[in-house]
């Protein structure tokens, strides 16, 4: 099995220091009236936002245009996160990632997430979780089409997931675990389970769909059950 986690409001909260800090940058690069109005965040992905953001404050999202963004948000993201408290890790998420990479013979860990490899890592360990523990890593600029989208992200997770087993992985063997309906339905595009968890904008009813919904991963026992019985 390969268990494959969001990172921003599944395993932590960074109390909004992301999307500051890119809105940081956007000031810095643009001016003071750089703004994130309208402008919707959460399960998407970091390319796709900063293309947004730009596209919003009247500035065409060229290939430099982003990659100037995403170098400067890289830096505000270190100087918001610089102060210890701001990236959390959410209830029951350490207790649940060392139960489940303490099953090596039974499952491989892997992230899935909307963040870039530079910024993502740095919010993991601000919250004290390594990036290095995850033996499989899908990143927001990961997706091997244009214009990227979450739902191919599985896809390649499943193909790494392939070359580490030394035999093809199927979808049905893979448990994405995310906080939006994007990454329900990124689960879904390849046939994996999904478990969905309310600790970020979205409620239980929302993400009722997933396979199985809960207020937060703090009940342990519950998940280890419904992901190995
Ligand atoms: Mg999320």
């Amino acid at each position: 099995m390969l268990i494959l986690f969001d990172i921003d409001a599944t395993l932590l909260t960074t109390k909004g220091a992301g999307v500051r800090a890119m809105v940081d940058a956007g000031k810095q690069i643009h001016g003071q009236s750089f703004h994130s109005d309208g402008i919707d965040f959460a399960g998407r992905l970091d390319p796709l936002i900063l293309a947004d953001l730009l596209a919003a404050n009247g500035i065409p999202p060229t290939a430099d245009a982003l990659a100037a963004m995403r170098r400067v948000y890289a830096g505000a993201l270190a100087r918001r996160l610089a102060d210890g408290d701001t990236s959390r890790p959410l209830p029951g998420v350490m207790a649940l990632l060392t139960r489940v990479t303490a099953m090596t013979d039974r499952c491989t860990t892997g992230l899935l997430t909307g963040n870039f490899a530079e910024t993502g890592s740095m919010k993991l360990q601000a919250a004290g979780i390594d990036p290095d523990g995850f033996a499989i890593r899908v990143w927001g600029d990961d997706s091997p089409h244009h214009p990227p989208a979450r739902d191919h992200l599985p896809g390649v997770a499943i193909q790494r997931a392939g070359e580490a087993w030394g035999r093809p992985a199927r979808g049905d063997e893979v448990v994405v675990i995310g906080d939006t309906p994007h990454d329900i339905a990124c689960a879904r595009a390849h046939g994996c389970r999904a478990i969905a968890v309310a600790t970020g904008k979205f409620t239980t009813d929302d993400l009722a769909h997933a396979d199985l919904t809960l207020d937060t991963l703090a009940d342990t026992d519950r998940v280890m059950n419904w992901l190995f019985t």
